[in-house]
Parts: C-alpha cells; structure tokens; sequence
C-alpha cells in the first residue's frame, strides 16, 4: 500500500489538474500551500483556513519547530496536528534551506551541518537522519529530505559537488525514513478514521467519489503512512538538473520537488529550470517547486507542469501592507488610499473584500493595529488560493492558455506608484 494517491485528471499542454489523497485530506492542484513556519499561519485562524480559505494542506518549518519548542515536546503532545489542531494535511520541510541561508552560523560536512541557533546562539546539528526523526516527531503527511541548498550564484562545480552529496543525504534520509516508518515513529498516524473526513471540504466529497471508486475514496486503501519527497537541485545549470533528477528519480520517492530556485536568480534562469526540468520528472508523482511565488509564478509554473507550491509571500506581504489584487500588487499604505472606499480587489469573493474599504485598512495600518496584517494576510491568502481554484478550472475545461494570457494580462494594470 502506498501513503499517498496521485491522479492526473485533465492536461492541457504541460499544465496538469490532479488529485492528490493523503491520508488526512483530498487535494485538488496544482495548489497553493499557505506557510505555518511555527505551526502557524502567521495572523490567520486555522477556524478561517478550514472554512472559507479551506486550505486542504500546509507546510510546518522543521528548523523552526526543531528549535522551539523542540521535537520532544511535541511528540509528547501526539505529534504537530494534535498540538496544533490542524487536522488536514501537513507538509514539513527538512530544516536544510533554513539552515543554509544562516550563511555565517554553519560548519557543512558530509554528516550533516551544525549551526547556532538564530534564538540564543547555541549549538544544533542537523543531519539527514535527524531531520527525518524530528518530521516524523511532527507527523507530517508529507516529508521532505534533507537537502543542500548552495547559494543561486554558485558556480558549476560548486554545484555540482552539492547536488551530488544532496543525492546521498537523500538515500540516507530514505534509509532513516523507512526504519522510522516501520518503528511506527510517525506521530502523525490516524488512529481515529474520523479525522480523514474532517479534511475532506464538502464541495469536493463529491467530486472525490467520482474520481476514485467509492472503497477507496475514504484513503482506505492508504496505508497511513508518512510519504517522502525526494529534492532535485543544480541551481541554473540546465545539465546538473539533469544529473540531479537521475540520481534522485533512482532512489524513488513518492513525489518529487524542485528546490533551489527563487534565492535571487533572473526569472527567465527560474522559467528555463522549470520548463526543462518538470516534463522530464516522473509523471506519476506530484512535482512540487518549493518557496515560489507570486501570481506571476505560480501561472507560469502551472504552465510548465508544476502541481504544488508553497511561499510566504501571501502572509508576510500582508504584514507590511502589501495586498495582491487581480490588477497587481497595491500598498495600502499608499496615501491615494486615504479616502478609498472600495475593497482591496472588487473581485475578489474573500469576507475582507466583501466588507472593508482601503481606507479603513489603510487607517488601521497607520494606525498600527494588528487587525491590518491579520485581514490583509486573510485577503492574501484567500487571493492565492482562490486563483489555484480558477487554474485548476480552467485546466478541467481545456480553457486554461485563455486564462492565463488574460490573467497575466490584467495583473500589468496597476501602475508602479500603486505599490
Ligand atoms: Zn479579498
């Protein structure tokens, strides 16, 4: 039995629409995965993700929960969902793109990498096996492997060396995974079958019976385990993606993810790694590209045959009173808002939308009331996941190329001195 099912339903082009079952939810892609680095989604109510947002998946920072409060506590707790409440579906990342970007708190070697903690200065070490047993602690739906993460602008062998020692903290994160699967270290299994219904939104339970037979479209056929996804690196250089993918796809994984890319790279470099890269990765697994993006990016990914996505650009715009609109980015802080009765984006069906102004958002921005990046983060996030619902659409109906030129067409009208 497999932890996860995976099926493409509609393709037009390289952009796929599928469905994706763990053993917690049902999720339509390609989707967006709001980030929860500390077990939350900063500013949003897990009541507001499973209700109007229902956001079926979100990712858990491993680096961050590893720190505080620390893998032992929360196992203690039964694991991240029971300590966080959060019943649908969790992806953990493995802690290595956080570790990396400290550039100056870390010692690399092919062990694994120690670094000072960003809190108090003292000493971690983090390792393949490790992270595995510190995601299985959490209890996460989806595991990713610990992987190297070098700086975009490294030079060939450089990365080259990277991704192939990338390649072997895959196969001993694999090894590790597995025995912590067969030890029953998970603390995210369901012992409780109801849970699985919980994650299940109304709208799709139907949709979701049509596509699997009705035995199966409970998870029943899952065998509720935690699944791995396995790290394709090599920065910009097309044949060390290559390289990279080949080492991985020999390991096997359940699902494959592209890292690596968004750390400050020209976008078109992002573009060519993805429209290389994606149509030559397993077609029978989700491919994921980890940390991007904005609207932009997700259409053009989706486009290049991406399923999930993950970034927190929704939530932490939001803070600082950036808000996405389907006319491009606006700052509420911009005093043309002053006296702004509309909503942030007059199409846009979100509850912040359909009842506050700009102008009272401003006023409360410049204000410093935390209510602004608590409704701008929900406005954000309701944006994102409501434009996956209208790509995933268009792909089922074959219309997605007439989205996506009139979305990104529309996108462009909000001149520079909106942001
Ligand atoms: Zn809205």
């Amino acid at each position: 039995m497999k932890p996860i099912n995976w099926k493409v339903i509609a393709q037009e082009g390289e952009a796929r629409a599928g469905i994706l079952q763990t053993r917690r939810s049902v999720i339509e892609t390609p989707v967006f995965m709001p980030v929860g680095t500390q077990g939350t989604v900063k500013g949003v109510r897990y009541e507001w993700l499973e209700s109007e947002l229902d956001a079926r998946i979100i990712l858990g920072n491993t680096y961050h929960l590893f720190l505080r409060p620390g893998a032992e506590i929360i196992r203690e707790l039964g694991g991240l969902h029971k300590f966080s409440t959060w019943n649908r579906s969790l992806l953990t990342d493995s802690g290595g793109f956080q570790v990396f970007s400290l550039t100056d708190l870390r010692k690399l070697t092919e062990e694994g990498v120690e670094f000072r903690s960003h809190i108090d200065g003292s000493k971690k070490f983090l390792s393949p096996e490790i992270s595995m047993e510190v995601q299985a602690a959490l209890g996460s739906e989806i595991v990713m492997v610990f992987d190297e993460c070098p700086p975009g602008d490294a030079g060939f062998d450089k990365t080259k060396k990277s991704l192939e020692m990338t390649a072997r903290w895959a196969k001993r994160s694999k090894d590790r995974f597995n025995e912590l699967q067969n030890d029953g270290a998970d603390t995210g299994f369901l012992s409780e079958p109801s849970a699985v219904a919980g994650g299940f939104g109304a709208s799709s339970e139907k949709f979701v019976a049509e596509i699997y037979p009705p035995a199966t479209a409970d998870g029943s056929d899952l065998s509720g385990q935690q699944a791995l996804f396995g790290i394709i690196q090599g920065a910009g250089h097309l044949e060390l993606r290559k390289q990279s993918l080949d080492l991985t796809t020999e390991i096997g994984f359940d699902g494959y993810a592209i890292g690596g890319l968004s750390v400050g790279e020209e976008k078109s470099v992002m573009y060519d790694v993805i429209e290389f890269l994606a149509p030559q990765m397993p077609g029978d697994a989700p491919r994921y590209l980890m940390g991007v993006g904005t609207p932009e990016d997700l259409i053009e990914a989706v486009t290049r045959g991406v399923d999930m996505f993950d970034c927190v650009m929704p939530t932490r715009n939001g803070r600082t009173g950036g808000a996405f609109t389907s006319r491009g980015k606006i700052n509420i802080r911009n005093a043309k808002f002053a006296r702004d009765s509309e909503p942030l984006d007059s199409e846009c069906p979100c509850s912040v939308c359909r009842r506050y102004s700009r102008a009272y958002l401003r006023h409360l921005y410049q204000t410093g009331e935390m209510l602004a990046a608590i409704l701008i983060s929900h406005h954000n996030l309701a944006f994102f996941l409501d434009l996956m619902q209208k790509v995933r659409d268009a792909i089922k109906f074959g219309a997605f190329s007439g989205f996506r030129k009139e979305f990104l067409e529309k996108l462009k009208e909000n001149t520079p001195a909106d942001v």
